[in-house]
């Protein structure tokens, strides 16, 4: 069971299925929307997920290309965002509390990476979008 949270903790949720595949995209979306060098989570079914609070101070943001994510209304954190398909959640892995013996398995659009990224790790790094996205209705752009 893993918890997460907001920095001021309107928003809390949690996982209840066990978390060890890690994605971290570099693309440069990803880039504009944490100020960082890329966004790093993972995908969970929607039975496997539960608002514990806040679900409704969310705030939603989605571009006319597809791409979305989602931020506390009150302190801005990235939240949990559910994907257009309606049947999972993309859960930004460094809000959760304590997870451990996770890893980050792929790196998607390395080729849009910051040239100040220095990606380490075993991850398979792949150059543009890698279909760990079954459904298609879960376009990253
Ligand atoms: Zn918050
Ligand atoms: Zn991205």
């Amino acid at each position: 069971m893993n918890k997460g949270k907001c920095i001021c903790g309107k928003v809390s949720y949690e996982v209840t299925e066990k978390v060890e595949k890690l994605y971290q995209c570099h693309c440069t979306m990803c880039q504009q929307q944490t100020g960082s060098s890329s966004q790093t989570g993972f995908f969970v079914g929607t039975e496997s997920f539960k608002w514990i609070s806040g679900e409704f101070s969310i705030t939603n943001f989605c571009k006319e290309s597809g791409y979305s994510y989602s931020f506390c209304s009150k302190c801005g954190s990235t939240v949990p965002n559910m994907f257009r398909s309606g049947n999972k959640f993309w859960v930004p892995a460094g809000a959760l509390v304590n997870l451990k013996n996770a890893k980050v398995e792929d790196h998607i659009f390395v080729a849009d990476k910051a040239d100040w990224d220095d990606i380490g790790g075993e991850g398979v790094q792949h150059e543009g979008f890698y279909p760990v996205f079954a459904d298609p209705l879960d376009l990253h752009i």
